[in-house]
């Protein structure tokens, strides 16, 4: 490779490794030609340094996107390493940008409306620093947080360009200033989905850890109701203007949704919202329709009675006031301006006109909400969460529609090129699900999993009985084996399996990072959970896995619900589509095993239909591990 800071990072003991190199090969012929390549690399590929390499060495601008906010933190950490050597061999230095979605980042202006008193001081403090604005450092809890953070209704642009925080903003001027210079930017896929980059043609795109593209883009296109919007976001606001106002947004959730839940639930799959749509209309729309009338009229008389006695007007007061509409062109242009600041009086008109405008874009994404209820798309699914809230003292129940598949919410066309990779990237998923066509490259394995034992206990998750026996036995196996063990589970009750077990964590009891700090040191035995085992963990070393089965997800989860429903609908076979994504799964949980060429040990997974679909078979039997199956276990 005629690379210097690989060669430099080779001299510094860096692995050569050919499908690295080959890595390197895709990603500059795609800078210099474009297009979309899609390059599946297996643990050990060192695929951060396959894309990063060849971005700094040709001198690139890039955005890069991973799955969530943590795994942004990680490639920062490499970034930083390059960084050095990068500076050390070129004297340039590496301007790059760890970029979060808006609502991670303090509002100024909603900051200071809050009463001093209530005001976090921990922010007070930090306001003096150094501090970049970022919820992650702020230590403010979630809900307090929502009151404070950047939010586009109440930030719209109209008011960005009068807002008197505008120069010192955390979003809209410092790390603007700052993603405009940055020559990488680290996003995550939730705001990729959203965001628009300034100049993308002058960007390569590096989509990494693509194989749950599909889930935070939809999440991220997910959009609500909940009974936290109606109280705090409207009928409080509404009480601003009519104290005596009074609508009982919770009757509707209490009495539609309540019962479905138990202790264990949290998301609930809605086949359709028109059982609840009169209701919705009765309890929440209509009285609120009203209320807005009655503020609006009671405003515009207010403002009137309040400009007959002005001989002057400040200009921000009159931005405002044509901003709301809420007097005519005629009235409008008969107010004499003054360039001097609000006086306190107008202060006080201001904030109203404001609490005004937001309420009114409040009820605009309600309306919009019952539009698709009364004719939903086919393409859209629907769901009904619910979580404890400590500001409502009570819960917090949210009716959610989101696309079935993103496809077609999501451009790449404007970049200089697109890379998307992933230890497992299966390019008929991507299309299936995303809408992405590109060129697909395999890149093969380089850990030696000939030394890992993978064996088969004859059961079958549908006689459950029998097979939750098993899947004890299986564990108390590879404990004897090995000192310590990762047991990937696909549901939540089959946790209460492992309760009485000494020494295992149960994610969730703590921060995963920890648990896994806790599992590699020996302070744990074993640690059990659901998803993010399959997918995000890096345990090295000799370690046994115990696969509860072969992960299917639950059809009762609201995504899977929706597009089983969908595919169904259009004449595709859903289980097609089941098998791929549960493919998807189990092949990133076979990758939890190799985490280094020097790695072994045992998985065992407790589910003979591996024998049944061939696809999990071959995957196994493709990494060059033999599959021994114990029929009496
Ligand atoms: S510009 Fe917008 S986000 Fe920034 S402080 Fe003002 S209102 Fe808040």
């Amino acid at each position: 490779m005629p690379f210097q800071l690989y060669n430099f990072l080779l001299k510094k003991g860096l692995e050569r490794r050919p499908a690295q190199e080959r890595f390197f090969q895709i990603v500059s012929h795609t800078i210099e030609k474009g297009g979309i390549s899609i390059i599946q690399a297996p643990t050990g590929t060192g695929k951060t340094y396959g894309y990063l390499i060849p971005i700094l060495e040709k001198g690139q601008k890039a955005i890069i996107s991973t799955g969530t906010k943590l795994l942004q933190e990680q490639l920062r950490r490499d970034i930083e390493t390059l960084k050095v050597y990068h500076s050390y061999l070129t004297g340039e230095e590496l301007d790059y940008l760890v970029l979060k979605g808006k609502s991670n980042y303090l509002c100024l202006d909603r900051f200071y409306q809050l009463q001093s008193d209530k005001r976090p001081s921990q922010i007070e403090d930090m306001l003096k620093g150094e501090w970049d604005g970022d919820w992650e450092f702020a230590h403010v809890d979630a809900e307090l947080w929502k009151e404070i953070c950047v939010e586009d209704d109440y930030c719209t642009p109209h008011y960005r360009g009068i807002c008197k925080y505008r120069e010192e903003c955390y979003y809209w001027s410092r790390l603007k200033r700052r993603e405009r210079k940055a020559r990488i930017i680290i996003v995550n896929h939730a705001l990729l989905a959203l965001k628009e980059f300034e100049n993308p043609e002058d960007r390569l795109l590096v989509i990494d850890e693509a194989h749950e593209l599909d889930k935070y883009v939809t999440s991220s296109l997910t959009d609500g109701v909940s009974t936290y919007t109606l109280r705090v976001e409207i009928m409080e606001r509404i009480a601003q203007f009519l104290p005596e106002a009074k609508a009982d947004v919770e009757e509707f959730f209490e009495r539609h949704f309540s019962k479905m839940f138990n202790e264990d639930t949290q998301q609930i799959p809605l086949k359709d919202l028109s059982p609840y749509l009169r209701d919705f209309e009765e309890l929440i729309i209509r009285p609120i329709n009203l209320y807005y009338k009655r503020i609006k009229e009671k405003l515009i008389s207010e403002i009137k009675n309040y400009l007959i006695s002005k001989l002057w007007i400040s200009l921000r007061l009159r931005d405002y006031l044509q901003r709301s509409s809420l007097l005519n062109w005629e009235e409008y242009f008969q107010l004499n301006v003054s360039f001097d600041e609000p006086t306190e009086e107008e202060e006080r008109v201001i904030k109203k006109l404001k609490t005004y405008e937001l309420l009114e874009k409040k009820i605009q994404r309600l309306k919009d909400f019952y539009k698709v209820m009364k004719s939903p798309p086919a393409d859209m699914g629907f769901s009904v969460s619910r979580r404890w809230s400590s500001r409502l003292k009570a819960f917090n129940y949210r009716l959610e529609k989101f696309p079935v598949f993103p496809a077609g919410y999501f451009d790449l066309s404007g970049y200089r090129g697109v890379i998307i990779t992933s230890a497992t990237v299966d390019p008929e998923y991507l299309y299936q699900t995303m809408g992405i066509v590109g060129e697909f490259y395999d890149l093969p394995h380089t850990f030696p999993y000939h030394r890992v034992e993978f064996v088969v206990y004859n059961a079958n998750p549908k006689e459950k009985e029998e097979w939750e026996q098993c899947l004890k036995l299986a564990y108390k196996r590879l404990r004897t084996l090995h000192d310590r063990v990762l047991v990937l589970l696909t549901n939540k009750e089959q946790l209460g399996l492992f309760k009485d077990e000494e020494g295992v964590a149960v994610q969730g009891e703590d921060r995963l990072s920890l648990l896994v700090e806790a599992l590699r040191k020996g302070q744990i035995k074993a640690l059990i959970g659901l998803d993010s085992l399959w997918f995000g963990i890096d345990v090295k070393g000799e370690k046994g896995i115990l696969m509860a089965k072969l992960p299917f997800d639950s059809p009762e989860d609201p995504l899977t619900y929706h597009r089983i429903r969908y595919l169904k609908e259009i004449g595709e076979e859903p289980f097609e589509y089941q098998k791929m994504k549960a493919l998807i799964k189990f092949r990133q949980g076979l990758g939890r095993m190799m985490r280094s060429s020097q790695d072994f040990g045992t998985i065992i997974l407790c589910d003979r239909r591996i024998f049944k679909f061939k696809e999990f078979r071959q995957a196994v039997e493709g990494l060059g591990m033999k599959i021994k199956y114990i029929k009496h276990v």
